[in-house]
């Protein structure tokens, strides 16, 4: 089997009087993050992973924030449908890593159940899902918690 890799990247601004949603979890905080979708950089990243293993472009790409279909768009369904795109190009979801980096809130007691809710849309075990959290150690706008940023890693066999 043939392996592939890829990375995504993803930041948004706090602000937004809506929800703080990570994972597909919503998760208390004083504001959600600003975006043309739900924020969930969490989704936003590891979609951006995928889409790079399979050399299939970004999610800008494939849901135009231009287009009104994705406005306020459950990012979860988002993830979902590049999954779907994924398998569909013949290839195998094998494991993908997730860092994100914030000063807040807390994110270990939402760990596990941001890693069940990305396991269950990539149809892949837990096992499978890393989710981590860790502050940026107050450098920079990340750490004066006027945002968070997320990386991941998605592994890819197949193709
Ligand atoms: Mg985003």
């Amino acid at each position: 089997m043939r392996q592939r890799f890829g990375i995504g990247y993803d930041s948004h601004r706090f602000g937004a009087k809506r929800p703080l949603v990570l994972g597909g979890v919503t998760i208390e905080h004083d504001s959600g993050l600003v975006g043309h979708s739900d924020g969930d950089a969490v989704a936003h990243a590891v979609a951006d992973a995928l889409l790079g293993a399979a050399a299939m472009g970004d999610l800008g790409r494939v849901f135009p924030d231009t287009d009104e279909r994705w406005k306020d768009a459950n990012s979860m369904q988002l993830l979902a449908e590049v999954k779907r795109r994924v398998v569909a190009a013949s290839y195998t979801i094998v494991n993908v890593d997730v860092t994100v980096v914030t000063e807040g809130p807390r994110l270990a007691p939402h760990v596990d159940a941001m890693r069940e809710q990305l396991a269950r849309v990539l149809a892949l075990p837990a096992s499978a899902v890393s989710v981590k959290g860790k502050t940026n150690e107050q450098l920079d706008d990340v750490g004066a918690g006027k945002g968070l940023a997320v990386f991941a890693v998605a592994s890819l066999g197949g193709a």
